[in-house]
């Protein structure tokens, strides 16, 4: 190859860029922004045991689908206990609920540069939105999250980069700043119009359904947070997510199931030290006690507990069976009063 050959097909190398896809309209058509221009796209999607790409409303819901209508290659990233540590004691605080919104896009951060450096990328890509979130997406958290991941300047947020510093790729022109977005604020107006613009018929939802923003499931995460020796385990988290919880010592918590599919997951994580009752005459909940020591009172109110949520008479007494470590048991006990039981529930 003589060496002009080679210098036009160095000119012909197309600029490439990892995307933080989510699965929401934002990061899917800062995607398309970067497709149009002739950018190289490869994806990464995160997982945290905080969002479900199968819940049907979390950060990274139909994140495959996306990345296949956009033709582009997808890495899932599962964040676990280094996510629980974080989540801990968050360099940044939280926001609302327990949303440690700024460490966790650091982790965010890193991910996507591990990929860049991998696949040789020249910069990463995301659909943040200036001002769009109080927390993360303000121009302060912005830069702290990119110098906190040693990616200042490689970080480019096409649809908000009018109203950013000028990143390296717009610098060396890989990217014209022109052809960039001026969209800031909470309305999506801007989105909507790029979304036509796209011939997107029917644009995904906003992303966005992290359950650590949800105002009564981030006081089931500060209490276990609260509670435990040193982090949580994932069970723990899956725990958190179904059922009714009652703080009921400060090592002891009992789960109730609200329905037979709470049940079903209810009994899928039990472990080997927790306590399960089931009211034994009457249809009634699963119940989970999860609890470093127990004694017989404890284990009582947990029967009392679970009968409460059963169809056994309120006013008499029932069976309970209890299950430990595979030997079963039997408890007598009277329903829970209401009142009682209210100020344990977390
Ligand atoms: S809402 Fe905040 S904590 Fe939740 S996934 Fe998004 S950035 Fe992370």
């Amino acid at each position: 190859m003589s060496q002009q050959d080679g210098e036009k097909k160095q000119e012909e190398k197309k600029p490439k860029a990892v995307a933080l896809l989510s699965g929401g309209l934002d990061s899917s058509l800062a995607v398309r922004m970067m497709l149009e221009q002739g950018v190289e796209v490869e994806a990464v999607a995160i997982k945290t045991p905080f969002c479900d790409f199968d819940c049907g409303k979390g950060c990274g819901h139909r994140v495959k689908e996306v990345a296949d209508e956009l033709g582009i290659k997808l890495k899932t990233v599962y964040f676990g206990e280094e996510y629980l540590r974080m989540l801990k004691d968050p360099k940044y605080g939280y926001g609302s609920g327990m949303n440690p919104c700024i460490d966790c896009r650091g982790m965010m951060y890193n991910a996507a540069k591990d990929h860049m450096e991998k696949t040789g990328a020249d910069f990463v890509i995301t659909g943040e939105v200036l001002f769009q979130r109080p927390m993360s997406q303000n121009n302060r958290a912005l830069h702290i999250i990119e110098k906190e991941a040693g990616m200042e300047g490689r970080v480019l947020r096409p649809l908000s980069a009018k109203h950013l510093p000028p990143t390296n790729a717009e610098k060396s022109g890989l990217i014209k700043r022109e052809n960039m977005g001026d969209i800031k604020g909470r309305s999506r107006k801007g989105q909507l119009a790029m979304a036509k613009h796209f011939g997107l018929a029917d644009p995904p939802n906003a992303a966005g359904g992290c359950l650590l923003t949800d105002p009564a499931f981030s006081k089931r995460v500060e209490d276990i947070m609260d509670y435990c020796d040193d982090i949580p385990s994932l069970n723990d988290i899956e725990l958190l997510k179904v059922g009714r919880h009652f703080r009921l010592t400060a090592d002891a918590k009992l789960v109730v199931g609200r329905n037979k599919d709470e049940n079903e997951v209810i009994k899928a994580l039990v472990t080997q030290n927790d306590i399960v009752f089931e009211a034994k005459d009457y249809v009634g909940p699963t119940c989970v006690l999860r609890s470093k020591k127990h004694d017989e009172e404890l284990v009582k109110k947990c029967a009392s507990i679970a009968l409460r949520y059963s169809d056994a008479p309120k006013d008499a007494e029932s069976k309970v069976r209890i299950a430990i470590n595979g030997t079963e048991t039997e408890v007598i006990a009277l329903p829970a009063d209401s009142s009682e039981i209210d100020t344990m529930r977390i």
